[in-house]
């Protein structure tokens, strides 16, 4: 029996990697991770997608990471980054947290006998999150068995579509309106079409619109 764990935030990227892994695995488990993140509501949202999609979660408790490092995704009293600053990740970054998200998730996924992690990140409308490129994920997946001794396979559906292409893929997997109205993608926590203003709302608001256009809904 093919089985994998989902890195899942309750997000568009990581919903769509959801269904994507119930259609390819017989048997799917998602993890989200609470690290003090501004929207704690993201974790019931989280888990909320997770029961309707009759996935088995659990939430992993790595407060540490917003003690540790500045971010604006955890501290209150920073402003979002608007763009992507030249030269530098914009101030959402928190610093190494896909290696440690992933590493907690192949440690649990040892312990349940389970190969398969599946993360929604990518690359292709690329942030500036490093942790986030094909290489690292390739470099991790390499260090994770050599460290554990087995033999992970770390799955990257997105990794080089860009979010038109993930609308398109959640409407293949039959989920449209679920990512659309009840994901939370939103850097100042509103969910479904978000606040349209935040970097994360533009991205997702620019793919919906050339998905809808494409499809000669709009
Ligand atoms: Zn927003």
């Amino acid at each position: 029996m093919r089985k994998a764990l989902v890195v899942f935030s309750g997000g568009q990227d990581s919903t769509t990697c959801l269904y994507w892994a119930k259609k390819k695995f017989d048997s799917v488990e998602s993890i989200s991770f609470n690290y003090g993140q501004r929207h704690c509501k993201e974790v019931k949202i989280a888990e909320d997608i997770a029961r309707g999609a009759r996935v088995p979660w659990q939430l992993f408790h790595m407060d540490l990471l917003n003690k540790i490092c500045d971010n604006s995704l955890t501290d209150p009293d920073m402003e979002v980054d608007k763009e992507k600053p030249a030269n530098q990740p914009p101030n959402t970054l928190v610093e190494g947290r896909n290696m440690l998200f992933l590493t907690y998730a192949a440690i649990y996924a040892k312990s349940k006998n389970i190969q398969n992690i599946v993360t929604g990140v990518g690359q292709a409308d690329y942030s500036g999150y490093p942790d986030c490129r094909n290489e690292f994920i390739l470099s991790l997946n390499k260090t994770l068995n050599l460290s554990m001794e087995y033999e992970y396979k770390i799955h990257t559906p997105l990794m080089w579509k860009n979010k038109k292409e993930i609308w398109a893929m959640a409407d293949q997997l039959g989920i449209f309106d679920l990512v659309r109205y009840k994901t939370l993608t939103c850097y100042n926590g509103i969910i479904g079409e978000g606040c349209g203003h935040c970097p994360a709302c533009f991205l997702r608001k620019r793919g919906l619109e050339q998905y809808l256009k494409e499809i000669g809904q709009k």
